[in-house]
Order: structure tokens, then sequence, then C-alpha cells
């Protein structure tokens, strides 16, 4: 009754189910089949109604709430045609995940019946009870009401579901005093602040500019196990993560699944799970096989920060629950498996407008290269003076395990910009650029600036914001993580880089320099403040960790180190500034962060106890009575008995029940009431100890006899699909 050979049998005998779709089934005919798009929206509402939600769509206008009636009745009857008994306003609390409050469209009337109801206000705003998600501190239970608000710029749609379907309508979720408390709300706000002050720089070079807004492409990477031996894991089922396993004999050092054929089983998985995004309007673009065995990418196309961003959290939980039908289990955690490459989750950020396009896009004339240059330097300003805050958003007690783990980009947040825009911006820095490195003669001058090529040069994949071409792309944020938090800080920090350019170029226009000119010493100032955060080297290096000291950019190596870098002066003031947070909501963050820290650490650490004690030290010892036993019967046959096994197993052992002995010791310490020193004391003292525990826990796995390791091995795990 071993559990773990019970899993492989299992796993043997397993046939995965047929796909789901119908063969004749042409490719864009279920493209946002659930969504109530805006075609829908075109067909079925009166013409006033529906110009007055487009006018809110694209140019971000307060929705009229008179309209409000008329577009829930056509949103009902849509719904009620595809099958939905219930409606739900979804949010994102501050755990990270979705929720959801369901409530039937029934309505009972007098007579005993009843018949189906949903009013403009019901779809505008719910009221669903706050007491139970995190607020650091930002609500008492006397005053537990929240407020959800439907994001008109993102699309309601049908969720289906084999035991009944459900009109789901995308909400922020705010306090009774409007404080935020999800993660919807401040993207919106940030992106109104980032929206204004680009619309000044475009106005500054003559445009009459659309609502600017910004984009957000996320890469997924995840991992898929096999649903038996996720089971027959305590720590993976959870903590999303192996706490235990050795390194397998072979790792990814063949580099030979790295774009390698997709495995059978996972193609049908992937077949299907693009199916469902696809109904939903999600466009899924690439998949691929990553660096790690049975680890995968999926990276839909960008869109609009706030749908990608709800657009992510939908694929998380289609994923899971799709993997599920395949018998596997979909594992998002930054670093499941020790010794294997982690999961990240790349923001590809760019802004731009229909207007203007994309505002990060090297032009044909020098007059829009002279604009790029701008956004590009305000992108350097930003990251330079905020990298502390960059790397706070994607700061969390998972990510820790993947970041710096030469697989990740550094702690340090510096910028990759690639061979010739580097080279640009360093004649700029000495003073104008006369050439590009490529093209031969472009003149940066007073009236004529670079020609650059489109082509996105050369990749560093070690650099935590790097340039691609049209876009940066934030490569620290986590596998596990929502792309919003992320969004915000780069939203931000943008609206006050884009503020400091526009207001320089204002003022010198006013005064009468020449607007050429103006700009000139714009870049080079910016150059010449903030250069010091570009860095095209190899950023998994250690000399960069040096180099970067010197240059004086942040390494802010772990949770604890990163999250106070929200409550510091200049950061309250900065998204005080910009409306984004007010001082409470800044702490607010700072001290879920700093929770669902030690709540993660303190999870792990007693399933750590736990697995040890009742899983790992009984087989261990097991097999040492099994060698005693040994040694002791051929004393008794008169036989010579070598005690070197029994040694090499009682060693290790020893070493288990001290880690035992010192994690409980450290689990037992009376927690500090200052979460951050609470926080310090897991890092410092919790988690070395675990470390203890898995190291002989490890050693074991590989001394103890097969049949009686009682947990599934990473070999197994990673190589069985
Ligand atoms: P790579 O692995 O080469 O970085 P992928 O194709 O895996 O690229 O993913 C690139 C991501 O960047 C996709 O989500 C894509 O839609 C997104 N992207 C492309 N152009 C832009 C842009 N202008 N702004 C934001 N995201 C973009
Ligand atoms: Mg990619």
């Amino acid at each position: 009754n071993n559990v773990r050979l019970q899993a492989i049998t299992s796993v043997e005998a397993y046939t995965p189910p047929p796909i789901s779709f119908d063969p004749g089934e042409e490719p864009g005919e279920i493209f946002g089949q659930n969504v109530f798009s805006l075609a829908v929206m075109q067909k079925r509402l009166p013409k006033a109604v529906y110009k007055s939600v487009l006018a809110t769509i694209e140019h971000s206008a307060p929705l009229d709430p008179d309209m409000a009636d008329a577009v829930a009745s056509a949103m009902k009857d849509w719904a009620l045609e595809k099958g939905a008994t219930h409606y739900a306003h979804v949010f994102y609390p501050l755990t990270g995940l979705t929720a959801e409050k369901h409530d039937s469209f029934l309505d009972p009337v007098g007579d005993g019946s009843a018949f189906a109801s949903f009013s403009g206000r019901t779809l505008i705003q719910g009221e669903p009870d706050a007491s139970s998600f995190p607020n650091g501190g930002l609500r008492n239970t006397f005053e537990a009401r929240g407020y959800t608000g439907w994001d008109v710029m993102s699309p309601a749609y049908v969720l289906e579901n084999p035991n009944g379907n459900t009109l789901c309508i995308p909400t922020v979720f705010v306090s009774m005093t409007g404080e935020a408390l999800d993660h919807k709300t401040p993207v919106l706000r940030s992106q109104q602040a980032m929206a204004a002050h680009a619309e000044r720089i475009l106005r500054l070079f003559g445009h009459d500019p659309a609502r600017v807004v910004s984009y957000c492409g996320p890469e997924q990477e995840y991992f898929l196990i096999d649903s038996h031996f996720f089971l027959a894991r305590p720590d993976l089922l959870n903590a999303g993560r192996t706490l235990f396993g050795a390194k397998p004999p072979k790792g990814q050092e063949f580099d030979d699944h790295y774009f390698g054929a997709i495995p059978e089983r996972v193609l049908g998985f992937m077949m299907d799970t693009e199916r469902e995004l696809f109904k939903l309007g999600i466009p899924a673009k690439t998949r691929h096989n990553e660096v790690a065995p049975g680890q995968f990418e999926i990276a839909p196309m960008f869109e609009r920060a706030n749908v990608a961003s709800d657009h992510q959290q939908l694929l998380m939980t289609t994923f899971k629950s799709i993997a599920k039908k395949h018998g596997m289990e979909c594992l998002f955690h930054e670093k499941p498996f020790a010794g294997v490459n982690g999961s990240g989750k790349h923001v590809n950020f760019s802004l731009g407008n229909t207007s203007e396009g994309n505002l990060l896009l090297p032009g044909d004339t020098p007059h829009d290269n002279a604009q790029f240059l701008v956004f590009c330097a305000a992108v350097i300003r930003a990251v330079h003076k905020y990298g502390g805050l960059l790397r706070a958003s994607v700061a969390s007690a998972s990510n820790d395990h993947r970041l710096g783990a030469n697989e990740a980009p550094p702690a340090i947040i510096s910028i990759f910009l690639g061979d010739q825009l580097a080279d640009v911006f360093d004649q700029i820095a000495k003073g104008g650029a006369t050439r590009s490195k490529e093209k031969g003669t472009l003149i940066i001058g007073v009236d004529t600036l670079p020609d650059l090529t489109k082509d996105p040069g050369d990749r560093n994949r070690t650099s935590p914001f790097a340039f691609t071409g049209n876009r940066f792309e934030f490569r620290a944020p986590g596998s596990l993580q929502t792309v919003a938090g992320p969004m915000v800080m780069i939203n931000t920090i943008m609206a006050e880089a884009l503020d400091h350019c526009a207001t320089v170029l204002e003022t010198a226009v006013e005064e009468g320099t020449d607007f050429n000119e103006a700009v000139q010493d714009l870049l080079t100032s910016i150059v010449s403040d903030h250069g010091a955060v570009i860095f095209n080297g190899n950023g998994y290096s250690d000399e960069w960790q040096i180099e970067a000291e010197q240059r004086g950019l942040k390494n802010l190596r772990t949770t604890v180190d990163a999250l106070p870098e929200l409550i510091t002066p200049e950061a309250i003031e900065l998204f005080s500034k910009y409306s984004v947070f007010n001082e409470r909501e800044m702490h607010s963050r700072y001290e879920i962060g700093l929770e669902h820290y030690l709540l993660t650490v303190g999870v792990e650490a007693n399933l750590t106890l736990e697995i040890a004690t009742t899983t790992v030290l009984p087989a261990a010892l097991r097999y040492q009575t099994e060698l005693a036993a040994n040694v002791a019967a051929l004393k008794a046959a008169g036989v010579d008995a070598d005690l070197s096994t029994l040694v090499s197993v009682s060693a290790p052992i020893a070493a288990l029940r001290a880690g035992i002995a010192s994690l409980s010791a450290a689990l037992a310490h009376d927690h500090d009431e200052d979460p951050l020193r609470a926080a310090t004391s897991a890092r410092d003292e919790v988690l070395p100890a675990m470390a203890s525990v898995r190291e002989a826990a490890d050693t074991l796995e590989t001394l103890i006899a097969d049949d009686l390791w009682p947990l599934p091995t990473y070999q197994e795990m990673l190589y069985i699909l």
C-alpha cells in the first residue's frame, strides 16, 4: 500500500479524454462566442445606448447611469439565451485570486412564481460582504460592506460549466470609503494617470491625441504533472511546490525540452484550453515547451492592461480546471521543483492609442523618432527612480525562490536597450547622437533626429526590464502573480516620468526655446541623471552584483527587503500625487504583502514538519530496521556483517531528527507583533530550518529502498506524462 507505487500504476493505466472539438469547426467560429462584446452590443442595444457605452470604452467617458437599465436588460436576455441562470460580479481581491458572488436572475413575485430580472443598478453595482478578504487595516468588521462596480471597458461573458452557466461581470472592489480592496481599481486609476501625461507629450509633438492606454501581453509559464502524483504529494497539494525531493539523475542539462515536440497528452490539453479561451475572447496565440521537463508556456496577444489582467486571471482558472479534466494538475507556482527552472510571467508593456499607434515603436521619420526617444527616456527615468517599487511589485514568498537564481533576472532592476538603442543614448549622453550604429548616418541634432530600424535586435534573457523592439518586457513577475501589480507600478512610475518630460518641454517652449533643442536637452539630462540603470551585460554574473552596487542600484534580494519600498515617503508621495493610492492604501498593500509572506512560510513550515515526521522518518526507520535486522541475522548466522549501509542511513536519520527539532523550535517562537520583524524571522530562522530538514530527507531519498520510499520522485513527476 505504498501511495507512490499505487500512483505510478494508476498513471500508467490512465487514458486521456477525447478532444472536445468538432473537427469541422472553423477556427474563428467560436472566438468570442461567450462574450457580450461590442459587436453583440451593437446588434442588441438601441443606437443611443450603444454610442454611450462605446464612448465609455473608447474614450474612458463615465458611463451614463440612465443607459444602464437598457444595457442590463439586453445583457440579461443574451445571457439567458446562452443558458445562464445566475449572474456574478467578478472581482480581484488582494488574495491574488478571483472572487465571485453568484445571484440568481430569478426574482420571486407575490403570487408564488418568479421571473427573470436584472436591473441597471444590479449590473453597475454589487455589495458583497468584504469582511473575509485581506484589507490590511482598511476596514473594520463593523463596516464590512464592500462595493463592486462594473468595469465597462472589460466585457461581460458567460462562463460555461456542466452544472450551470453564469453571466460574469468584471468589477472593481472598494470599501465603503472608496478605498481599493482589489487589484483592478489601481490598474484603472494608474492607467488614467499615465494617459493624461502621455497625451501632453503627444500634444507637444503636434498631435491631437485620442486617449492613451497601456497594453500588456503576459507570457505565462506553468508545469503539468499527472494528478495521481499530485495527490500523492501533500506538499504540492497544500503549498503548490515540492518541499522535498532529491535532484533527479537527469534534469534539464540536455536542453532537450525547450521548444521540443509537445507531448501528445499535453497537446490535447492545450487544444482544449485554447478552445475555451477563444470562446471567452481571450486571444491565445503562442504555445511551446519551456526549459524544464514538464514545463510549458502560453502567451496570449497583448490587450489593454485592465482587460489583459482580467483575461490573465480567467486563463489561470481555465487552465486549472481543464488540466483536471485531462487527469493533470497545472502548477502556477514559481518554483514547484528545486533544481530545475522556475516559472515566470513576463509582462510585455507598451503604451499607445488609436490615433498614434504604439508609442514605443521607432518611427520612419526623425520627428517620430524624437517622440519615440522621449517615451523611451521616460521609461529609463521611471525604472531608475523607482526600481525599488518595481521590485516590490513582484515580491512574494514564492517568487523569492526564482529571482536571482540564475534562471530569472536578479533582484537588481536594470534596463536592457539592445545595441542600437544603447548606442543612440550613449551618443545623446555625450552631447548628441550623430549616427546610428547600423545605419551609418543618422544625425540627432538640432532639427534632425535618428532613423532607427524596427528590428528588435538582439535579446538579453538576463535583464529584468528589456526593450524588445516595440515594447518593454518586465521579466521579474512570477507565474503565480496577477499582472495587475506590476502594471500598476509601471503605469504610475511612467505617469511621473511623462509628467516630468511634459513639464520640462512645455516650460522650454513657453520660454521660447526651439522645440527640437528642448527635446535634445531633455534627453541628455535624462541619460546623464538616469543612465546608470542601463545595463546590456550579463545580469546573472557575480560581477554585475558588484557593479550594480557601485552604480547605486538597489539589490533587494527577498520579499522582506523589497516590501518596505511601498511605504517610503517618496513612494507615498508618488502614489498620492497621481491619485493611484492614498497613504492608507499603500500601508494596506504593504501589510497584506507581509501577511501573505508570513502565512505562506508558516504553511510550508508546518507541512515540512508534518511530512518529515509522518512520512519520511517512518520510511527511513523501516529501512533502518530492515538493515538492522539483516545485520542481526547475519551475526546470528555467524557471517561477517557489513555495517556501512546501516551507518550511512543512520547519519541522515539523525540529521532529519535534528532538523525537525530545530524547525519545531523556530515555529514555537512567540510571533512578533510587528509584521516586518515577524517576516524577517520567518526568512532568517524558519526557512533555513526547513532547508535543513529537506537536506536530510533528500539524502534519505537516495539511500532508502525504492519500494519503501513513499513520495513520488522528481523523475517520476517530471518525466511521466
Ligand atoms: P518572446 O517569448 O519572444 O518574448 P512571445 O511571443 O512568447 O515572445 O510573447 C510576446 C508577448 O508580447 C505576447 O503576449 C505579445 O502579444 C506581446 N506583445 C507584442 N507586442 C506588444 C506590444 N506592442 N505591447 C505589449 N505587448 C506586446
Ligand atoms: Mg516567450
